[in-house]
């Protein structure tokens, strides 16, 4: 971990805490003079607020598509209250977006896939965005999903200025500015205005041109951030007062490893930087989800002693960072800051309290484009036989990847029956993508007719399908990657145990159809998330089967994935976009919406379930609570009560 930078005053870290209300009204600066030097003292002294939205994925409105009413837990209509709110206790206030805004809803998907933006139509996010007067912006990683030429329509219509420093089209010109300096005017404590340039870089995630290969390869190049920092900030410090940086990306303590995915902490330490605007990892900084690390201080806010927010996601919070600036005569020195993620609701025992009114202004600039959205996710596209959920994804009771799966192999099939590959048994791997973030993200379907927007509600991302040849050494170090989501479960304890580890995202959590195997829990995990080794002798993987015979190492497979996967997201070992034999030019959505168009049956068997461990232990997962109405559908389970967050939690016996 290195220091602060050497150009910040000594005794930055090292600041008495001040509260939001002092350093808003200046009051801060008595109540810690005896930190500060007479000259800071003395000088014209100025509040500066930041105010970040991000991975807002499309969520403009509190409406959940998937099933038709509102969502008091998301929405920039919610955020937009906040944003006024904030705006109206500090005058000199700037809007940021730090990306990942234009995918990731039915609402999102509607325009990229119905409307195209043809004819120089201004994207509805945008026509809300240069309504609530954002500053500057920067790209995520899910905005490339929809390719180049969708991204470049949309961008067209936003009125502020998007930045990025580590991309540029494969040709060298750029893509988008590395960076802005915005120049405004800002008022001091004693009410005069001063001309301050505020530089604004941003940057993305290198790992897009993995997960949106068949978009952007021979078009676009994306480089190490902390390298692209390190090249432009010197220079921009030298040109601006202050330096924000939008970077779409979280939190990794590690060293950085080359192309560092979540390099925020990293780059917080380039020297001249003045706060880090995240995302990426959809979580709430600062506040608990970090808390305990070197170098970041989860309860501040600040990464190498820079302040740093990440707005949660879907429109969950805004990230306001506070900064306080004093002259000392040559330039602006920021000295004190308080950062807070502020949130739209919190959960009572459960129960949602919104904490901001919706801003009927928002509804009103996208109503015709949401109207047109609802029916068009209401088009009914085929019939279902049983019920479909995701509450019991990790006792192995998993119907919807039961679904994915054999949709997935019912497309890739006749596609590889031309090829090389045809005799190659074909497996197809699913992950769980709707199994709890929160307790409302389970998919929940009744029997009887399915309408488009549940096939959006199974399979929330807009992957393209692809399929890839994998020895049986490989398949089997893929299922351990995806057993990493449980937790080590000690079989001579007899209190029941937690089964998942919540850190671990759900959807890598693959499912492997085609072959059977069990899951010993009792053993640690093989990998950690960056696909390294740690307990190289371990394995959870055992009686892993084709045919009911054991796997030979050596014998060859196919399987179908996403683009993703094959390409490598979730860090799965060997799985690197090397033996990809399809890219399929349609979605895995599409290949679902195809397979109960078609009306086909699905399997009933299940790949896995767990290995016996000898003896009876208890292990406890959390589910929705509606969950308890599926109970007949995984034997042997029981509700153990309502958890404060909103989970209902259930144990199951392992014998
Ligand atoms: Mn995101
Ligand atoms: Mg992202």
């Amino acid at each position: 971990m290195r220091r602060p930078s050497p150009d910040r005053p000594a005794s930055f870290t090292r600041l008495p805490r001040v509260s939001r209300r002092e350093l808003l009204t200046g009051a801060g600066a008595l109540a810690i003079g005896v930190g500060l030097s007479r000259s800071v003292r003395a000088a014209p002294r100025l509040h500066l607020r930041l105010l970040e939205t991000s991975d807002l994925h499309m969520f403009v409105l509190d409406w959940d598509y998937y099933h038709e009413k509102p969502d008091p837990t998301v929405g920039l209509n919610k955020v937009a209250s906040l944003i006024e709110a904030a705006r109206a206790e500090a005058p000199n206030a700037l809007l940021f977006d730090n990306g990942d805004l234009i995918q990731g809803s039915l609402f999102g998907d509607f325009l990229a896939r119905e409307e195209g933006l043809a004819n120089g139509r201004v994207h509805p996010v945008f026509a809300v965005m240069n309504k609530l007067r954002y500053d500057a912006a920067t790209l995520g990683n899910h905005e490339f999903n929809f390719g180049l030429d969708f991204l470049e329509r949309a961008l067209a219509g936003a009125a502020f200025p998007y930045v990025s420093a580590n991309i540029e089209r494969a040709d060298g010109r750029e893509f988008a500015p590395p960076f802005r300096i915005l120049e405004r005017r800002l008022v001091d404590e004693d009410g005069l205005a001063h001309s301050l340039r505020i530089g604004v870089i941003g940057f993305a995630p290198p790992q897009i041109m993995m997960w949106d290969k068949a978009h952007l390869e021979g078009r676009l190049r994306c480089g190490d951030i902390i390298a692209s920092a390190r090249r432009h900030a010197p220079a921009l410090r030298e040109k601006c007062d202050v330096l924000v940086t939008l970077c779409h990306a979280g939190i990794n303590t590690r060293p950085a490893a080359e192309n560092e995915e979540n390099a925020a902490l990293q780059l917080a330490a380039v020297p001249g930087i003045d706060a880090v605007m995240m995302g990426h990892s959809h979580r709430v900084f600062p506040g608990p989800d970090y808390a305990g690390l070197e170098g970041v201080d989860a309860e501040r806010g600040a990464l190498a002693g820079v302040p740093a927010v990440m707005p949660g996601f879907w429109g969950s919070h805004l990230g306001v960072v506070d900064l306080s600036l004093a002259h000392d005569g040559a330039r602006w020195i920021v000295d004190r800051f308080a950062v807070e993620a502020r949130p739209i609701y919190r959960r009572e025992s459960g129960r949602v309290v919104a904490l901001a009114p919706a801003d009927p202004a928002v509804e009103k600039i996208v109503s015709i484009e949401h109207e047109a959205t609802k029916s068009w996710v209401d088009q009914p596209i085929g019939r279902l036989q049983a019920p479909l959920h995701s509450f019991f994804v990790w006792i192995g009771v998993d119907p919807v990847a039961a679904l994915v799966n054999a949709a997935q192999l019912a497309y890739a099939r006749p596609l590889l029956a031309a090829t090389p590959y045809a005799e190659l048994p074909l497996l197809s791997a699913a992950a769980a993508f709707r199994a709890g973030h929160t307790p409302e993200a389970y998919i929940d379907l009744a029997p009887g007719p399915i309408a488009l927007r549940d096939v959006a509600d199974i399979y929330p991302y807009p992957n393209t399908l692809a399929a890839l040849r994998v020895t049986g050494a490989g398949l089997r170090e893929w299922l351990e990657h995806s057993a990493r989501i449980f937790e080590r479960i000690d079989p001579a304890d007899e209190r029941p145990q937690p089964l998942i580890n919540r850190r671990t995202p759900s959807y890598n959590f693959d499912v492997i159809a085609g072959v059977t195997y069990k899951i010993d829990v009792s053993k640690p995990a093989r990998y950690d998330a960056s696909g390294k080794p740690i307990e190289p002798d371990a394995s959870r993987i055992v009686d892993l089967r084709y045919l009911d015979r054991e796997i030979d190492p050596a014998q060859e497979f196919v399987v179908v994935t996403n683009n993703y996967r094959a390409d490598g997201g979730g860090k799965f070992p060997g799985l690197d976009g090397r033996g990809v034999v399809l890219r399929a030019p349609d979605s895995n959505r599409d290949a679902i919406e195809r397979f109960l168009r078609a009306g086909e049956a699905v399997a009933t068997e299940r790949p896995w379930s767990f290995a016996p461990l000898g003896r009876r232990v208890t292990v406890a997962f959390d589910s929705s609570p509606s969950a308890a109405r599926r109970l007949a559908d995984a034997p042997g389970l029981r509700a153990a009560g309502l958890e404060n967050a909103g989970y209902l939690r259930f144990e199951y016996d392992l014998t």
